[in-house]
């Protein structure tokens, strides 16, 4: 069995440490590029969303590569992402690639046993004992863990850097070392290393850089392509972002979901404007946003893919939110023909809006 993944931003990382660690073959997809927008975006039906098109184009690269499984996510609906694997498989067989999908539906859709049988089948190609594939399990969850807590810390401290750029560049060598190596336990230490060089940083932090919340579809806010390396526009500007939903959130969400005990903060925040589970993450989106203005950011930034039923839902609930909680909101929505001039055009107006904005209430206008 050779296994292949479709990229969600850092993920990649945290899963060649679990293969690594577990001795299974496995094929990292490049990353995403426009190769695999253009690969999957040909075989993909035309009004489907983003990320299913970058998935098309990365099972193919994967599997062109050598792989012979593709280990993925899903979800059992109710908006588009519930039919992601069926008909992904689909398109793979159309297209002449003879490919086995694992998917990890959650436990409440296809029950325990059947998520047990799906995780022995992976689990089976390494010949580790038992207790050695828990503690691998362990591991790549502590360095998922770490990579969202050093991209957290450099996303924040981009606004006060006192060296601009600094933060960027090392975040930048700390992917690349963690991704050539190849001993996992390595691996963890490059990350724990790299997490306290994030603490020494020089940062002045009597510098008042805007705030903003990055928020919106799970995918297109995790995986920076998708949304034309938003953080890394923003970290140039010298603004400080904030966002909730990162893989460590999702793996914990999921989890405690089994025991509704999800998200308690986020979904209380969103009950006021949207109490009811419609799909996607857009009642998290709503409690992003409650949350980003009782914290007093300057502003927040939706983003999701074209078409995407549940954050259409939310970007028409925002402007209520703009208005009773005085939070201004960018919506961004990205598909394969979004122009990066026209987008970057947007971001600008609207830090510049913020800027007038602090300037105006300061003043006392
Ligand atoms: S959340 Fe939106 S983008 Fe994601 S699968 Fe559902 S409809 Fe598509």
């Amino acid at each position: 069995m050779r296994i292949t993944i479709p990229h969600l931003g850092n993920v990649y990382l945290a899963v060649k440490i679990l293969f690594d660690s577990l001795g299974l073959d496995y094929v990292i997809p490049p990353l995403n590029s426009r190769d695999a927008l253009y690969l999957g975006s040909k075989y993909s039906p035309e009004e489907i969303c983003l990320p299913f098109k970058l998935m098309v184009g990365n099972y193919i690269a994967g599997v062109e590569n050598g792989a012979d499984t593709v280990l993925l996510v899903g979800s059992c609906g109710p908006c588009r992402f519930g039919e992601y694997p069926e008909l992904q498989i689909r398109i793979m067989k159309q297209l002449g690639y003879n490919v086995d999908f694992i998917v990890m539906d959650p436990v409440q859709s296809i029950g325990l046993n059947e998520l047990f049988k799906r995780i022995r089948k992976v689990g089976s190609a390494s010949k580790k004992s038992a207790l050695s594939k828990i503690g691998s399990v362990l591991l790549a969850f502590t360095a998922m863990r770490l990579i969202d807590e050093i991209e957290a810390s450099a996303h924040a401290i981009a606004g006060y850097e006192t060296s601009p750029g600094e933060a960027k560049k090392l975040l930048s060598s700390c992917k690349k070392e963690v991704f050539s190596c190849s001993d996992p336990v390595k691996a963890v230490n490059i990350l724990n290393r790299y997490r306290d060089r994030f603490k020494t940083i020089p940062a002045d932090y009597s510098k008042k850089p805007l705030k903003i919340a990055v928020m919106g579809e799970i995918y297109t806010v995790i995986e920076p392509f998708s949304n034309l390396y938003i953080e890394d526009i923003l970290m140039d500007m010298r603004v400080s972002t904030s966002r909730r939903l990162t893989p460590t959130w999702w793996v914990k969400d999921m989890l405690l979901k089994t025991i509704r005990l999800n998200s308690r903060e986020l979904l209380k925040a969103s009950n006021e404007f949207l109490p009811l589970y419609i799909g996607g993450h857009a009642r998290e989106c709503i409690g992003e946003a409650v949350l980003a203005a009782k914290q007093q950011m300057d502003g927040a930034i939706q983003i999701f893919p074209m078409g995407c039923m549940p954050e259409i839902v939310s970007k028409s609930i925002l402007p209520s939110i703009t208005q009773k909680k005085k939070l201004p909101v960018l919506s961004l929505v990205v598909d394969e023909m979004t122009g990066e001039a026209g987008y970057r055009t947007r971001i600008e107006a609207f830090l510049d809006l913020l800027e007038r904005r602090r300037e105006h209430v300061f003043i006392g206008c």
